[in-house]
């Protein structure tokens, strides 16, 4: 049966973080279950689609600098063009009035009117940004995930803690949890399609509550690693005020829970948690991590840090230097605090300065890089499973993957990998790799690093 887009061809355009990733494959999911197709460039494509991200001003740069290079791409073509997703929220009206170019603005929960809204192409632009408290189900099994093997679950959506530097409460509204069935029914149906890896996705998944049952969040990863066919289970993000000692002993139980978690600590002054919002303290998060890494001794940890946030002295950036180097984080995303409209924090004087939030932020990353080259020092000559991403950059005979501990691990092999999982032997490293080559024989599934 053709759809009502047939021999329609589109192309996307996402920003920002896994779940617009996630919607992104959804929208996609949607065109091409009407008959749209993939184009492979803007200049040949009928509809294009921006999915943007409020979440720092650079972000937001990036749609602005996107929108005016369109401009000219689609130039005497009829190409309808929408944006959708946090900055379609909070920048609705700026949008609306000065970019032209956009027939349709959607945020966040509205993209199942894509197919309509792309067949009817009314004259009149259209703009929808209603928010709700509950949660609005998506057309099943319509997702086009772009890796056969790993999938990432959307498990709820939008943010009540409203930390003081962020937006994304006002982005994608507040908390709404999908319902429990609904995802165990997509990743059994995944499972069946052969997908290995599953990541559950919310902005703060400790506080999911299944609308229909009640059920916690340790009760869903445990329902997830009972079906058959998921073999490594990942979540983000969990909030360090809301990760409490079950969820840390689910994941110890279940051996199909990666041995990895972004817990992201933003700080490590008290003052300033403080001053964000956070609810919680240097010794809390230190004391969870504690935990942890009793339960979980591999256990691989990353976080977020922010640098400069309003009135940050110079002894409390020392404490989140002095903090990295007590965790010693596998991984850290580090950023330059940004005023974001909305935010509480955005109305105090930002006080201080650029060049020593550039100086912070190298301070961060140069020592993250060193306790990096040192932890992935330690794997030299180690064998690790390796869920594979596909051929890398480098040339013929090389591929890509990622290890239980979500390290990318770059590797060689003669033949191209036929399942998920191999297993690689380390034989060098740099901060922010590891490279090895293809050994001994492919595991049927994973084993323990
Ligand atoms: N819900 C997640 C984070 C979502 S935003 C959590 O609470 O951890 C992802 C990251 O962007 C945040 O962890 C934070 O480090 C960063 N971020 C958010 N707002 C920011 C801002 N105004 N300036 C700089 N970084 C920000
Ligand atoms: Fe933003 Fe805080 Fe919510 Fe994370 S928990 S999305 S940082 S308000």
């Amino acid at each position: 049966m053709a759809g009502i887009l047939q021999g329609l061809s589109y192309f996307i355009r996402t920003f920002g973080c896994q779940m617009n990733e996630n919607d992104s494959e959804r929208i996609a999911g949607l065109l091409e279950a009407e008959g749209a197709s993939k184009a492979d460039l803007i200049e040949r494509s009928d509809l294009v689609i921006v999915n943007t991200c409020a979440v720092r001003a650079k972000a937001e740069e990036k749609l602005y600098s996107f929108l005016g290079r369109l401009a000219k791409q689609t130039r005497g073509r009829d190409t309808l063009v929408g944006v959708v997703g946090c900055v379609a929220q909070v920048q609705k009206a700026a949008l609306w009035e000065k970019k032209r170019l956009v027939h349709f603005i959607l945020g966040p929960g509205h993209y199942d009117l894509i197919p309509e809204i792309v067949r009817d192409k009314r004259r009149e632009r259209i703009l929808v940004t209603s928010q709700s408290r509950l949660w609005r189900e998506w057309p099943a099994g319509r997702v086009l995930h772009s890796n056969p093997w790993s999938a990432f679950i959307t498990i709820m959506e939008g943010c009540d803690n409203f930390c003081s530097y962020c937006v994304v409460p006002f982005a994608r509204g507040r908390e709404k949890f999908r319902p429990g069935r609904m995802i165990l029914d997509e990743i059994r149906e995944l499972a069946r399609r052969g997908v290995r890896e599953v990541q559950l996705l919310g902005q703060n998944v400790n506080s999911y509550r299944d609308p229909e049952t009640g059920g916690t969040f340790p009760g869903l990863l445990e329902a997830v690693a009972a079906l058959d066919g998921i073999e490594w289970i990942r979540f983000l993000t969990s909030h360090p005020r809301t990760f409490a000692t079950d969820l840390a002993l689910t994941m110890a139980r279940n051996r199909k829970v990666c041995r990895q978690l972004h817990l992201p600590v933003q700080s490590g002054s008290d003052a300033v948690l403080e001053r964000m919002q956070r609810g919680y303290g240097r010794r809390e998060y230190l004391d969870k991590v504690r935990i942890l890494r009793d339960l979980m001794p591999e256990i691989s940890l990353s976080a977020d840090i922010i640098v400069g946030f309003p009135g940050e002295t110079e002894a409390e950036f020392e404490d989140t230097l002095r903090l990295l180097e007590e965790v010693r984080f596998a991984n850290i995303f580090s950023f330059r605090y940004s005023p974001r409209p909305f935010a509480a924090a955005a109305r105090e004087p930002d006080g201080v300065p650029l060049d020593v939030k550039r100086q912070r932020l190298v301070a961060v990353q140069s020592l993250q890089k060193a306790v990096q080259i040192d932890t992935h020092r330690s794997f030299l000559g180690r064998t690790l499973t390796v869920l594979c991403q596909g051929r890398s950059k480098k040339g013929a005979g090389s591929f890509a993957g990622r290890s239980e501990g979500n390290q990318v691990v770059n590797f060689s092999s003669e033949a191209e990998p036929e399942g998920p999982f191999v297993r690689v032997r380390v034989t060098s490293c740099g901060p922010y790799s590891l490279r090895g080559e293809r050994s001994g024989p492919d595991p049927a599934g994973p084993i323990s690093t």
